[in-house]
């Protein structure tokens, strides 16, 4: 590998310090950048022999403190594992590896008439392989489906250093689905270093709509609604009012700021199909009280549109430097009471909350923003957070609908599971990894006394609402 990709000096592994999840840092304390599958096996074999924790790491925008090694030892970055070593038109396949960043799939499938279509709002930034370990989402995963839905094959190195591949170019369903058990299984199962992935045509003509309407109801009742009525849009994302007026500041984008909720849409496949989808999402927005009605007329109308929902969370740095975000799915039907709950925990703490998420999925994203240096700020932002998250399993949610557990949710684990799945997962975590050498301390509740972490920085998220280590 070569000592030019082994990190080890403090201002080498400040970088590493943390993900996208601003709460929780803790450097790690070494770094390695491995070339080849058979690099990683290296290093794995060598951890596997000495006992020694790693924890995989692909571009670091998890929301969850995933690629954080808790219990230190080794971080193997993935970064450098970037090519895309085949495209199969005929078979409408791609395989990567998996330091891939999820944007480069798709400019290098350009003039191939195909795309992939998980497309995390991050994907200029994040790999395909913490795509594949979160089991991401993104804005057109309403109708195209998540990353499981995409993924064919995999090769991973297990715990031990073995190199293994599972899959092939087509779907099976022989044996028990291992592939489905390593995506979104965060690291914990060892580490993936190859994907292939199923392609899909490109529709023929595609549509985004923007609505505005005066109430949050209205907006969640035209959700409900579409959702209800059979018809399946290729995106339906929501912005209330806070974020419209964020996005306007940062992208000069012009959407309407007079109104409480923006609903974003868009409708794809043939023309003749997406006329009579038109037909009917039109009318339910105007059942529903829309007070404007505005479709993309180019194509660049179209992705300055969505260039602007991606980049909704940066453009809250303007009125905050770091956010707190969190990733409940709830009934869709519960959208708009549970909305209302956190606008008003928002007030409550006094602090500023922005919505912007996957509605047609359910998939909430309060925005919890807040400055590091203002403790007491901290404080209500943490107490908040937890309020939100009461309220969203109050209404039957889950923790997370794209971002994984981690360490930031794992506390919350046991409200969801009993002892005995719990049980169940960790018997499986042990199956692939009996000496808990990959990624410790993620996705499982850790019980006071575990811990000899090697948490060197002060983390909120540990410390509050009962001791976890
Ligand atoms: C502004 C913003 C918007 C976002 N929008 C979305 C969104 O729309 N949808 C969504 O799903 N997520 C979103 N995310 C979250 C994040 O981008 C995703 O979770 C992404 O999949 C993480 O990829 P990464 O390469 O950054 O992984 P990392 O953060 O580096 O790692 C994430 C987890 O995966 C593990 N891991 C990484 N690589 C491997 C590997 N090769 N083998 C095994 N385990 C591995 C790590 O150990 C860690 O547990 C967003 C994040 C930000 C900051």
């Amino acid at each position: 590998m070569g000592h030019r990709f082994v990190l080890d000096g403090p201002e080498e592994l400040i970088a590493y310090e943390c993900d996208a999840c601003l709460l929780i840092k803790n450097a790690p304390e070494i770094v390695v950048l491995p070339k080849t599958t058979q690099e990683v096996s290296q290093v794995v074999s060598f951890c596997h022999t000495h006992k020694i924790p790693f924890t995989a790491r692909g571009a670091g925008t998890g929301l969850s403190g995933g690629a954080l090694p808790l219990k230190g030892g080794v971080l193997i970055s993935l970064n450098r594992m970037d090519q895309i070593l085949e495209i199969d038109t005929e078979n409408h396949t791609a395989t990567v590896e998996v330091g891939v960043v999820n944007a480069h799939l798709n400019q290098a499938l350009e003039a191939t008439g195909l795309f992939y279509a998980p497309d995390p709002s991050s994907q200029s930034a994040c790999t395909l392989g913490g795509n594949i370990a979160e089991n991401a989402g993104g804005i057109h995963c309403i109708k195209y489906g998540v990353t499981t839905d995409h993924i064919l094959a995999l090769e991973v190195v297990l715990p031990d250093g073995k190199i293994t591949r599972l899959g092939g170019k087509t779907r099976s369903s022989h044996g028990l689905n291992l592939i489905g058990l390593l995506v979104g299984s965060e690291g914990t199962l060892g580490i993936i270093t190859q994907a292939t992935v199923q392609l899909t045509p490109k529709p023929t003509e595609i549509r985004a709509y923007l609505a505005t309407f005066s109430t949050i109801e209205s907006a969640g009742n035209a959700v409900s609604q579409i959702i209800a009525s059979g018809l399946i849009p290729s995106a339906l994302e929501f912005m209330d009012a806070f974020t419209v007026k964020a996005v306007n500041q940062a992208y000069d984008i012009g959407f309407p700021e007079d109104s409480e909720a923006v609903l974003l849409i868009e409708l794809d496949g043939t023309l003749h199909v997406v006329l009579d989808q038109e037909d009917r999402l039109m009318a339910i927005l105007s059942e529903n009280n829309a007070q404007q009605t505005r479709s993309a007329q180019t194509a660049e109308d179209r992705q300055a549109i969505w260039a602007a929902r991606k980049g909704a969370v940066a453009a809250y740095g303007r009125f905050q430097p770091a956010f707190y975000l969190h990733d409940t799915v709830i009934p869709r039907s519960e959208l708009t009471s549970v909305l209302k709950k956190i606008l008003a925990i928002g007030k409550k703490h006094q602090i500023l909350i922005g919505n912007v998420f996957h509605a047609g999925d359910g998939n909430l994203h309060p925005n919890i923003l807040f400055d590091p240096d203002d403790a007491d700020m901290l404080q209500r932002i943490l107490k908040g957070g937890e309020e939100i998250l009461d309220v969203c399993l109050q209404a039957g949610g889950v923790l997370s609908g794209e971002h994984g557990i981690g360490i930031e949710k794992s506390k919350y684990m046991s409200r969801l599971f009993s002892e005995a799945d719990l049980n169940k997962m960790k018997q499986i975590k042990a199956a692939f990894d009996p000496q808990q050498l990959s990624n410790p301390l993620k996705i499982f509740p850790i019980r006071a006394g575990c811990g000899e972490t090697h948490l060197s920085i002060s983390n909120p998220l540990l410390t509050t609402g009962g001791a976890w280590i």
